[in-house]
């Protein structure tokens, strides 16, 4: 929530545009989403307005970085394209379900259930979020910073 203008680059409108300030945030290695001032509800993704209770009123917030591995998809493709590649979907302690990769294990290592904890890669200006396993399995031992 501060405002770091540059003055170098146009900035995206949070509230108008929030598809795109979303990705200008991660460009900048920065992850930040949605969270509903009329019901309290996280959101994701990018909105508008509130699906849960159709506010307009959306703040953005840094999550915790914490989450947990709903499902495991690997996509295989050959090594000259990079190898195997895992696609999970990931729930946020904050409640929202996204869809990423874990990136520190091989594909098939990633199961259900799994601890996780959200990183944004920057590679050439462009941000990607991506999760990475972690051994933890209480939640609240780390969702407290
Ligand atoms: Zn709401």
């Amino acid at each position: 929530m501060s405002d770091q203008a540059t003055p170098t680059q146009p900035q995206a409108r949070p509230q108008a545009q929030p598809q795109a300030y979303y990705q200008a945030e991660l460009d900048a290695g920065r992850w930040q989403i949605q969270r509903c001032g009329g019901c309290g509800q996280h959101v994701f993704f990018p909105r508008v307005g509130c699906p849960h209770c159709g506010a307009a009123a959306l703040d953005w917030v840094t999550p915790s970085g914490g989450g947990t591995v709903y499902a495991v998809t690997t996509v295989r493709r050959k090594p000259a394209e990079g190898g195997d590649l895992n696609v999970s979907l990931i729930d946020l302690d904050e409640g929202v379900r996204l869809m990423s990769r874990v990136v520190n294990r091989a594909p098939e290592a990633v199961t259900i259930g799994q601890r996780v904890r959200a990183r944004v890669q920057v590679t050439e200006g462009q941000g990607l979020l991506v999760f990475e396993a972690i051994d933890d399995v209480s939640p609240a031992a780390e969702g407290a910073a």
